[in-house]
């Protein structure tokens, strides 16, 4: 049995196997390489529950856990604790977005962070976020302006006070004490301004107190007394000002043993002293018990974490030191270079030797010796354990780092240009990637070269695979050919009809050889989209002919979100893709003005009143039934629609409400379960068909009464059935099928 720093039901064999969630390491390893971040499941549900459990015994009234999500956040993370019932709290846009993205509702959402942008504050605003914590005059200030400006409904927020607590830990991480730069310092008085100047801003209900004294504490009195400080304040406040707490979070900060030295820092007894401490000083200063709100981040995810790394270069300087070097370090944990953090390590012998090696091998393992363990990034610094005491290490076999959960990845860097981390979920023998490791093009996502040549290496074959899906073809090009994407040039010569091989867009994937299968989409003008439902059932197509996937379903990233394919036959010639949720919300849409939903609202163009209605399915849609129209637009759709939509179309794109341009489609009800439409796309033109808007002209008719699922959408190029279900997923089914592949002529390839 492994000691307490590892995740629950983690232990050795006697072959030296480290098992973590059921799964051997070594596996891991080789399945998904290294660095890698494996997090088990069940160490991770299980504290959430000790948190929730343990305040409904200790607290006599209200309570709830709140996930710091700057420990670390991930979709698959935020998605986890959201099922455990926590809340979570973010201190940037970035993190908000995540939370919002993984589904995490925005009233269980608090915002921290001590320099909040205006444009911050509008997007927590937009979102409906449950508590902003205001940490300054300034913030207070651009507040209350934005929500009287906006006329929004009253917005509910924590003050967060310095309560004048030094913390027992690193002077980095502690954040109470009077010279900090985090929120508003009572001893000054700045606090007390603070509240009357909260309670007196029209737009903002000040409910609640809030402080957190800094992180890795072990010492319960230290967070008690700065508690009791909040509730005594909140006492003067009330006498004072009339304040009424109604809320109280005494932060997060429980620290977790990082060395088999350090105390085992349970949590019950923490939370046993804290409840008490709230209690009884509630009771002395005769206030009510306010609603108890807790921040834990390290104390759940670090013990529920480790890192595994492969051993590489040694260096012996006699009488001085060992250094054996790992494929990772300061880039995925920055933690011991920055303030001497210290880790613990078991090796796992290199489990692909054979015989005589092994025994070699297994042999050493008997012998200690102490060594310092490096990281791989070009800084003196990056030391990831100093003088540790392990079996002689060889290159090529794992080191395990236990309690890597918190702070490592969030502070991740690609320093040295390093790819971050894959990050794996075991549990019960299961292993689910809920991040990949970065590929070499993430690294160059952001960049925009000075000069463009042709990326591909001179000489180098160009294959291409083209296939059909309801009317559309698409071009799949295949990194493994193309390590860069097609230049906009190259891609305006491959799809032209006459001079190339002729298709409706170019699908650049996959980026990772498993799943989730990253893809780029370029439309045949050179420009990229987002999200294409044909092109997307085409591209998981593709991937089953190269016999990527492991099974008929599985997910594929796009930069409009993740999708999820369902390969219905052996030939994969009929394929069901999810397209995500359906979503009428401006601000999702990317609409022009308040935020609203547009459904059946009048528009003008050309003078003319359209009746139109507006959704978005990862890419802006623009949806005009034939009936409620005026007569003139009636009858033009009673000549041709497709006439209205070449006509109109590139009008409805460029309306003033989509700021980012729309696709437009016309649409008449055949029947409750039929819907005909043409189709105006942004960036391609009049098309044939398309999976997007299939959905979203189905979604709008559902949306609007006239339809319900499942709906049979016929375009001019095909016909297709999307199922919408009560939480507006959307779900595409029909066929594809294989055109024609080969080489691409040189003269395709040029790039000017
Ligand atoms: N709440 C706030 C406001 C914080 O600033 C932090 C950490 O910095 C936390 C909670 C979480 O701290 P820990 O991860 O130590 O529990």
């Amino acid at each position: 049995m492994l000691n307490m720093l590892w995740p629950i039901g983690a232990h050795t064999e006697t072959d030296g196997e480290l098992w973590l969630g059921g799964c051997a390491v070594s596996e891991l390893a080789k399945t998904f390489g290294t660095p890698l971040y494996v997090f088990d499941e069940a160490t991770l549900r299980t504290r959430a529950r000790t948190y929730q459990e343990a305040l409904r015994r200790h607290y006599p009234a209200s309570a709830q856990a709140a996930y710091a999500s700057k420990a670390y956040l991930c979709l698959a993370i935020a998605q986890l604790f959201e099922e455990e019932g926590l809340d979570l709290d973010v201190v940037s846009s970035g993190e908000l977005h995540v939370a919002l993205q993984a589904g995490f509702p925005a009233e269980r959402i608090h915002f921290h962070g001590n320099n909040k942008s205006p444009a911050e504050l509008a997007l927590a605003l937009d979102a409906g976020i449950g508590r902003i914590v205001v940490d300054n005059f300034y913030e207070l200030e651009t507040l209350a302006g934005m929500v009287a400006a906006r006329a929004d409904r009253p917005v509910s927020v924590w003050l967060r006070l310095s309560p004048g607590v030094q913390a027992h830990t690193h002077a980095h991480i502690q954040t109470g004490q009077v010279d900090t730069k985090f929120g508003f310092d009572i001893k000054s008085g700045d606090a007390e301004r603070a509240i009357v100047a909260a309670m007196q801003a029209p737009g903002l209900l000040l409910v609640g107190l809030h402080a957190h004294i800094g992180s890795q504490i072990y010492e319960a009195e230290d967070l008690a007394v700065a508690t009791a400080r909040l509730i005594e304040f909140a006492a003067q406040m009330r006498d004072r000002h009339g304040f009424v707490l109604q809320e109280l979070s005494p932060g997060g900060g429980w620290g977790v043993p990082m060395t088999e030295s350090d105390p085992a820092a349970p949590i019950e007894p923490y939370i046993a002293m804290l409840c008490e401490a709230v209690a009884a000083t509630c009771r002395a200063a005769e206030l009510a018990l306010p609603h108890l709100v807790l921040e834990p981040g390290r104390s759940l995810v670090a013990p529920s974490a480790v890192a595994l790394y492969t051993v590489g270069a040694r260096k012996e300087i006699p009488g001085v030191r060992t250094y054996v070097s790992v494929d990772g370090g300061m880039a995925d944990n920055i933690r011991p270079a920055l303030y001497g953090a210290q880790y613990a390590a078991l090796h796992i012998a290199n489990s692909q030797l054979q015989g005589t090696e092994r025994e070699l091998h297994s042999a050493r393992g008997t012998q200690h010796e102490i060594v310092t363990i490096a990281g791989k990034f070009c800084e003196s610094g990056d030391i990831l354990i100093r003088d540790v005491k392990l079996p002689r290490l060889a290159p090529g076999d794992l080191l395990a780092i236990p309690m890597a959960g918190a702070y490592t990845l969030a502070m991740s860097s690609n320093y040295n240009l390093a790819r971050r981390p894959a990050v794996v979920l075991v549990n019960q023998g299961e292993a689910r990637l809920i991040q990949r490791r970065e590929a070499f093009d993430d690294l160059l996502a952001r960049d925009l070269p000075l000069h463009r040549g042709t990326p591909r290496a001179a000489g180098a074959k160009a294959t291409f695979r083209k296939y059909q899906a309801l009317g559309n073809d698409y071009i799949v090009l295949d990194p493994e050919q193309w390590p860069e994407p097609p230049t906009p040039e190259q891609i305006r010569r491959i799809c032209d009809r006459h001079a190339g091989v002729g298709s409706d867009g170019i699908l650049w994937g996959p980026i990772e050889r498993g799943a989730p299968f990253g893809v780029r989409l370029f439309n045949p003008d050179g420009g990229e989209f987002e999200k294409s439902g044909n092109g997307l059932r085409i591209f998981a197509r593709y991937l089953w002919d190269q016999r990527l996937p492991a099974g008929p379903d599985f997910d594929i990233d796009t930069p409009g979100g993740r999708v999820t394919a369902h390969v219905l036959d052996a030939a994969g010639s009929r394929i069901a893709m999810d397209m995500g949720r359906l979503s009428f919300d401006s601000p999702k849409i990317g609409l022009a003005g308040s935020k609203r939903e547009v459904v059946e609202e009048d528009v003008e163009v050309d003078g003319r009143q359209v009746r139109v209605t507006t959704v978005t399915i990862g890419n802006p849609h623009c949806v005009i039934f034939s009936d409620g129209q005026s007569s003139d637009v009636a009858d033009a759709f009673a000549k041709s629609s497709a006439e209205l939509a070449q006509r109109v179309g590139p009008k409805l794109e460029y309306l003033p409400l989509y700021p980012n341009r729309t696709n437009v489609q016309f649409a008449q009800v055949i029947d409750r379960h039929t819907l005909r439409i043409e189709i105006w796309e942004r960036g391609a033109g009049y098309t044939l068909a398309s999976g997007t808007s299939s959905c979203a002209a189905a979604g709008a008719a559902i949306r609007t009464g006239r339809c319900a699922s499942p709906v049979t959408v016929q375009m001019p190029g095909g016909t297709m059935l999307v199922e919408v279900d009560a939480d507006w997923a959307a779900r595409l089914t029909g066929t594809v099928d294989f055109v024609c592949g080969g080489e691409l002529g040189s003269s395709l390839l040029r790039d000017s």
